[in-house]
């Protein structure tokens, strides 16, 4: 079998997609430092959802099996077109996989030309933790300084540092049935110099965490309808990040702690399908997150107020990661071009790709075959 090479001569249709691996996202945020990357996702992610009504949005589109789920993502305003593939498989761990895993590619409307393909299993637990504090900023107490975290695999690190950096959250009760996923937060968060002030404490229990906890932050994965948090570890005030219930018979949250809370989404078609919320009858009362943040309704409405975020990651956040990483790629000088589109003489005539050399000769572009 031959192999064609791509001769290029000018001129040619310009197409140049950026190329950024997870080496190229970590380098970004060695660079900036992982505090002023998440202040930057927070902060793009807020500019988009405040544009809520400029955005073409559809529930993500996806494909179940026995072990989980594989979704594709997209969305697009008048300029940009976004979309992510990203799975779910909790038994990943077990084959020494990751539950999560993710790319995107972020688009030209107006051409239609791929701009960016990036790495998104790492800019997920970016985005979703700097999600997370969006939405605690706009309905937790302001004074909140303790956090349980339940669930400590790979988004778990992210959790803690953006509450730390971003909320000012002091404290960290941990839990996980994994007592070695526990174990590996408390070493990666206690080897970074950044985290000197945050004080982590390992508890036996979800019950135990979440006592005395101002936010409640759940990012477990198990393809079931697990109750990690019940009415009777409710305390008055408390705020629930509700992270890890994202997909049909895959929630974290017992449906009686939604019933006593306010409860705040962030694309309502889609939450109603994925979130802790399927549970619940389609006329439960919700308020999409875009609301409060534009001010068109309040958040909690009294300090003692339980609210809950039911996050299942929405296609908007990963258009602003993905903005985010093209704007910053480029001013840092990351990533490498990809070859992902063949320079064309003439685009029309797309055969001269596979055009054999011996009848194209005295063409201005041709395939030399090996
Ligand atoms: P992971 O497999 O690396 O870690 C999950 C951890 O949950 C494991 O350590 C596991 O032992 C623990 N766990 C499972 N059941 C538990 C229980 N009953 N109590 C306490 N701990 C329990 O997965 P990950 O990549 O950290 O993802 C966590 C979850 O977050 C997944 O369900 C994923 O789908 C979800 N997620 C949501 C968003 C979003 O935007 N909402 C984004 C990314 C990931």
């Amino acid at each position: 079998m031959t192999t064609p090479h791509i001769i290029h001569t000018a001129p040619h249709s310009r197409v140049s997609t950026l190329f950024l691996s997870p080496a190229d996202v970590a380098a970004l945020v060695g660079r900036q430092g992982i505090a002023a990357t998440l202040q930057g996702l927070a902060a793009y992610i807020r500019q988009d959802f405040l544009r809520w009504k400029s955005f073409d949005k559809a529930p993500r589109v996806a494909s179940h099996s026995p072990d989980g789920v594989i979704e594709l993502m997209p969305i697009a305003d008048a300029n940009t077109y976004t979309f992510k593939y990203v799975n779910g498989h909790p038994r990943n761990t077990a084959r020494g996989l990751s539950t999560v895993m993710a790319f995107g590619v972020l688009a030209d409307v107006s051409t239609g030309v791929p701009l960016l393909l990036s790495e998104l299993t790492l800019t997920t637990a970016l985005r979703t933790a700097a999600t997370s504090v969006v939405a605690a900023r706009a309905l937790a107490r302001p004074n909140s300084r303790v956090m349980a975290l339940i669930g400590n695999g790979a988004q778990s690190e992210f959790q803690a540092l953006a509450f730390h950096h971003l909320l000012d959250i002091e404290e960290i009760r941990l839990f996980d049935i994994d007592p070695a996923a526990t174990a590996k937060l408390m070493r990666n968060l206690q080897a970074n110099p950044d985290t000197a002030g945050l004080r982590l404490i390992a508890c036996s229990s979800g019950r135990d965490a979440v006592r005395g906890a101002d936010i409640v932050t759940t990012i477990t994965a198990d393809k079931t309808n697990a109750a990690i948090i019940t009415t009777d570890m409710l305390e008055s005030g408390m705020h629930i990040n509700g992270v890890g219930g994202d997909c049909p018979g895959k929630t974290e949250i017992h449906a009686d702690v939604l019933r006593a809370a306010k409860v705040f989404v962030e694309f309502e078609p889609q939450t109603r399908i994925e979130g802790d919320l399927q549970h619940l009858p389609a006329d439960f009362g919700v308020t999409e997150l875009w609301q409060v943040l534009a001010g068109h309704t309040p958040g909690r409405d009294h300090a003692d107020q339980v609210t809950l975020f039911d996050s299942v990651g929405f296609a908007l956040e990963d258009f602003s990661a993905l903005r985010y990483l093209y704007d910053h790629a480029q001013q840092l000088g990351l990533g490498a071009p990809l070859p992902l589109m063949a320079p064309l003489s003439d685009p029309k005539d797309l055969y001269q790709l596979i055009r054999p050399v011996a009848l194209t000769q005295g063409a201005s572009s041709a395939i030399e075959f090996a």
